[in-house]
């Protein structure tokens, strides 16, 4: 962590109330161009990011715990990333690797192959975002194995195109009048530890879903399973230990491919490059986006060879898939997560944070569960006394976490869940302000 450099001083600094008077005004010139459709969690517009700060139009520092959705580990504006982003964009922004290929889309395979779970022959094709990616992970999967039906969890989280949105449990906002939905996607139960019947081990809870798949759908018709190893926007659920490596165990029996939906969980954010790590399962194929190329769009799938080679020429990629400057980012953000050994910082960051989230739940008497890991980690806060979800308790714990300058995002089905997704270069000090205002907020509050 020492060789960390910083190029923004890292603390928290208000100089306006928030929003400040230039954030209002952007806002008012948004509602006038940009579609309402499209959401923000904080009304106020970023003018420079580095480490674990981001600096607003007035001039605010802000401690950022959500890393624009988990996507800046290495930081906002990582020296290295930059300079290799400068570096490629000297020389060219785009050919198309299905024109004229590149040696950047190939080396980023390279990596791909030597750092994702398993050591069997592997594939991979790079495209721009993370839908993109669950959307041919589903295509190879349904050609590779010729059957058509696919299995998605309670509370996942997939995507906003349309086969993703089929597979995204949340109507409101993900679905709601958007459909109708690509068929052949079948919803099952998740295990959810804190909501599940007292005493479900992750067997059991994987067993409920096998005999559905069994029962209701037919293996023999089944291509895949999509799960996310720790679900992201559906409330970072753990399943129970013993849930993933059973329903890989059934998927390989029966000739279903398994794909892990990492781009929440992978590159270093859960204290391993990958959370199916924590499990020791090697899915068939592997999705991934967010973290993967130090803010840069660029998303991948890597799986088997056997089925990503079956596609013919042509079945897959993308005007801008695996665009090369987002090639060299991701390079270079790779570069900077070895050299910082970032999956042992994201296991610091837990090791100093969830002690202090179960005192504080310990305490307060509305913080249902606290979970996560590593450097993704979780509180589900309900009615006292109860396991009755309490989303508004949580959205003024995101306001007034704002107002004293954290920018802290919610998530869940019931919206009750505060998540924490610092960049994993984030220093301890400015970890431990962050918590103190959370823990201040919530005994306020209660
Ligand atoms: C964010 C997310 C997606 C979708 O990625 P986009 O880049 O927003 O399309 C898919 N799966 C998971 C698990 C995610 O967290």
């Amino acid at each position: 962590m020492n060789d960390i450099q910083y190029r923004l001083p890292q603390k928290r600094a208000l100089v306006t109330e928030l929003p400040g008077p230039k954030s209002a005004a952007l806002t008012a010139r948004r509602r006038a161009t940009v579609a309402a459709g499209v959401g923000s969690s904080v009304p106020v517009y970023a003018a420079d990011a580095d480490g674990g700060v981001v600096v607003d139009v007035d001039g605010n520092s802000l401690i950022d715990l959500g890393s624009g959705i988990a996507v800046t580990s290495v930081g906002a504006s990582d020296p290295a990333v930059a300079e290799a982003v400068r570096e490629q964009v000297g020389h060219f922004t785009h050919t198309c690797f299905m024109v004229t290929p590149y040696e950047g889309y190939v080396r980023v395979a390279e990596e791909l192959a030597a750092l994702t779970p398993g050591d069997h022959e592997k594939r991979t094709v790079l495209f721009n975002s993370g839908a993109e990616a669950v959307e041919n992970a589903i295509k190879v999967a349904r050609l590779a194995t010729g059957r058509d039906a696919v299995v998605a969890f309670d509370h996942a989280y997939h995507g906003r195109t349309n086969l993703t949105m089929a597979l995204t449990a949340k109507s409101m906002p993900y679905k709601a009048h958007f459909g109708p939905f690509a068929p052949e996607v079948y919803r099952l139960p998740m295990s959810y530890p804190y909501r599940d019947q007292d005493g479900l081990t992750g067997e059991q809870a994987a067993q409920r879903a096998i005999s559905q798949m069994e029962k209701q759908i037919g293996a023999d018709s089944l291509a895949a399973i999509i799960i996310e190893p720790i679900q992201g926007e559906g409330g970072f659920i753990v399943p129970a230990e013993g849930f993933l490596p059973t329903l890989v165990n059934w998927a390989r029996a029966n000739g279903v491919v398994f794909i892990a939906d990492e781009v929440q969980t992978g590159f270093s954010r859960t204290g391993a490059w990958f959370a199916c790590e924590h499990e020791e399962i090697v899915p068939d194929i592997i999705t991934m986006a967010k973290g993967m190329a130090g803010g840069m769009p660029l998303s991948a799938i890597t799986g088997r060879a056997d089925l990503l080679d079956k596609v013919h020429p042509g079945g897959l990629g993308g005007t801008y898939g695996g665009n090369p400057v987002a090639c060299a980012a991701a390079l270079a953000a790779i570069d900077s997560m070895r050299k910082f050994d970032l999956p042992a910082r994201a296991q610091h960051i837990g090791d100093l944070a969830l002690p202090r989230l179960k005192a504080l739940a310990a305490d307060v008497g509305v913080i249902g569960d606290v979970r996560g890991r590593g450097a993704m980690l979780a509180m589900e806060f309900v009615k006292p006394g109860t396991d009755e979800p309490d989303a508004e308790l949580t959205k003024a714990i995101a306001a007034h976490a704002l107002e004293q300058g954290v920018i802290l995002l919610t998530c869940g089905t019931y919206g009750n869940v505060i998540r924490l997704l610092p960049p994993l270069v984030i220093s301890d000090d400015l970890l431990d302000d962050a918590l103190t205002v959370i823990e201040q907020i919530v005994r306020s509050l209660v």
